[in-house]
């Protein structure tokens, strides 16, 4: 069992204790400050902590460990996030009371542009979230959270899966949940935190993916559309069959969903692998 599940799961993943979802946890003056600064702090200030660091990681080529510690320590007690393919999602969301779709504070930071791909839920009837303060975008609140049905809102999410996006499930001042954010290696701070300068703010999912080299074609879609280049080949009779790299795999289900040949499937991944 993983640190997270071990500390927040009590006796599941942490995830799926119902416990990590309770308004409760509101009662908690420290969180709740931390929900009203979110955009400004956590999103505006994280965003600029990065920039800084990986302008010193291309200077240095290395970062001291001590500060990659303090970084992931951090996250994991703030805003922690880890991915979940769409079948998780799916149990997850249809236990919402309400759902919301808003804008995604980490493409709205890095590039002012507003795209809806961020979900917060609520499994209270008194949602978390009602408080948000949307002015970060430039918008009324009840402008910015968008009311849409559990089905809605996973139908949503599975086309954007269609459109490269991996999903993950958020802590809002750990270990409460209360977002599921869709994107992509390339916008999400907490991956580009990872691929930039080497800290893990984000955990794999509690799958990898593995290929069946009977079903394997060989066309290479897979690897082409994994965002976490986890996918070689093993050239076996003339055709180069697709290799899944465990270490590398963040069980996102992209490049299953990609393979017309049913060859890839998600398998639970070994406890222990799942925070790199
Ligand atoms: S997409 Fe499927 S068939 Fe094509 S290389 Fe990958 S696993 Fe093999
Ligand atoms: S190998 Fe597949 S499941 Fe693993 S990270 Fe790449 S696309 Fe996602």
């Amino acid at each position: 069992m993983c640190e997270f599940c071990t500390k927040h799961g009590d006796g599941k993943v942490w995830y799926k204790n119902a416990a990590n979802y309770a308004n409760d946890l509101l009662s908690d003056i420290k969180r709740r400050k931390f929900i009203e600064d979110f955009h400004l702090t956590t999103m505006g200030e994280g965003f600029r902590t990065l920039g800084r660091l990986e302008t010193l990681f291309m200077k240095k080529g290395r970062l001291p460990a001590g500060v990659i510690r303090a970084l992931e320590e951090k996250a994991k007690a703030e805003h922690f996030g880890q991915v979940l393919p769409i079948e998780e999602i799916r149990e997850i969301v249809l236990k919402a009371e309400s759902v919301v779709r808003m804008p995604c504070a980490c493409r709205w930071t890095m590039t002012k542009k507003e795209e809806r791909c961020c979900y917060a839920m609520s499994y209270s009837p008194d949602p978390w979230y009602k408080g948000f303060d949307m002015s970060y975008f430039g918008k009324s609140s009840d402008e910015g959270l968008e009311a849409v049905r559990s089905e809605e809102a996973i139908e949503q999410m599975a086309v954007l899966e269609e459109h490269g996006a991996i999903h993950s499930i958020w802590t809002m001042m750990t270990p409460f949940i209360g977002a599921i954010c869709n994107c992509t290696a390339k916008d999400c701070i907490a991956m580009r935190t990872r691929s930039g300068i080497g800290a893990h703010t984000i955990a794999r999912a509690e799958y990898v993916a593995t290929v069946d080299r009977e079903l394997c074609i060989g066309c290479g879609l897979c690897a082409e559309h994994c965002q976490f280049d986890a996918i070689e080949g093993d050239m076996q009779e003339g055709v180069r069959i697709a290799v899944i790299d465990p270490e590398r795999c963040y069980g996102c289900g992209l490049c299953r969903k990609t393979c017309a040949s049913e060859a890839i499937s998600l398998a639970r991944r070994q406890s222990g692998h799942v925070h790199p």
